[in-house]
């Protein structure tokens, strides 16, 4: 146990869980102590102010909402926002993110498409949850969904399963893009090309070129020599890391095999999401904070 001193104030830091939290009140601001799951939302909440001063200075940046697999307690679904000067894209919705993206911005327009790398349930069922926010807050803007191949088919029935009917009733159009791996498409102005990973769903990793920057991400599975060649030269590779260490299962990717992928692709900045519950944070690895912005170049 520490004592860490915040703008001069003393604080026990009770476990390596506990964060603090500034809050303003008039001329001061009070600090609070808060508790795992809770102070995520405390943690995004309080810096919803640098998130959009950060957005209004720089070209892309990348927010979290969730870095967790699908049964971790401790942290919401893999899940973030990428944003641009000219777009701001959701990567992945499963079903403990529609509460962190509202956290961030009850805003109908705040996003302008969703990209889905596949259709297991971490990944995806927060979908319908935030397609009926938007239609009930005003939305008119259209909104693309993109994936795979078969997205189109499967987000559907993500949507019709939760509400049925629901698209006929949110009040602005959706719209479906499937990019085919090798026939890469541009949208908003950025360029999104895919690859089918190894996983026991089909699962699209993503590379997506906004002009400014380079960002890649897994999805779920181990890199296969298509999706390994998608991350080469990337500024920035968010890869699930399941495993500790080697595994023969390759549904899932494990530490050693995507950092020395990373490595032999020329990945800039490699981030670790999707980390199995069991185990521990692997060592020399950058697990990214929840609620922090991360903006090119990347630090
Ligand atoms: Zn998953
Ligand atoms: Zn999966």
């Amino acid at each position: 146990m520490h004592t860490p001193n915040v703008r001069g104030f003393n604080f026990r830091q009770e476990t390596r869980m506990t964060c603090f939290v500034l809050v303003p009140i008039g001329r001061y601001e009070i600090i609070v102590a808060a508790q795992p799951i809770a102070s995520e939302v405390y943690v995004i909440r309080h810096r919803l102010q640098t998130v959009l001063s950060a957005e209004g200075r720089t070209l892309v940046s990348i927010l979290y909402l969730g870095t967790g697999e699908a049964f971790d307690h401790t942290q919401p679904n893999v899940s973030f926002v990428l944003t641009s000067s000219s777009q701001r894209v959701l990567f992945d919705c499963g079903y403990s993110i529609p509460h962190q993206l509202w956290n961030i911005s009850t805003d109908p327009n705040y996003i302008h498409s969703i990209y889905l790398s596949h259709f297991h349930a971490d990944h995806c069922f927060g979908l319908p949850a935030v397609i009926a926010r938007l239609g009930q807050d005003g939305r008119t803007a259209p909104l693309a969904i993109i994936g795979g191949p078969g997205s189109q088919q499967a987000a559907t029935a993500v949507l019709e399963l939760g509400y049925p009917g629901i698209l006929k009733k949110i009040g602005f159009p959706l719209r479906f893009l499937e990019i085919a791996p090798g026939a890469p498409e541009t949208y908003g102005g950025w360029m999104f090309s895919t690859a089918l990973s190894l996983h026991s769903s089909p699962n699209y990793s993503v590379r997506v070129d906004t002009g400014k920057g380079t960002v890649c991400y897994s999805g779920d599975g181990a890199a296969s020599a298509s999706s390994e060649l998608l991350y080469r030269d990337a500024d920035l590779l968010v890869h699930e890391m399941y495993h500790l260490d080697s595994h023969p299962k390759r549904s899932h990717a494990s530490v050693p095999e995507v950092v020395e992928m990373a490595k032999l692709m020329g990945v800039r900045v490699l981030h670790g999401v999707h980390l199995s519950r069991v185990h521990s944070p692997p060592v020399g690895v950058t697990i990214p904070d929840l609620g922090r912005v991360y903006r090119f170049p990347f630090d």
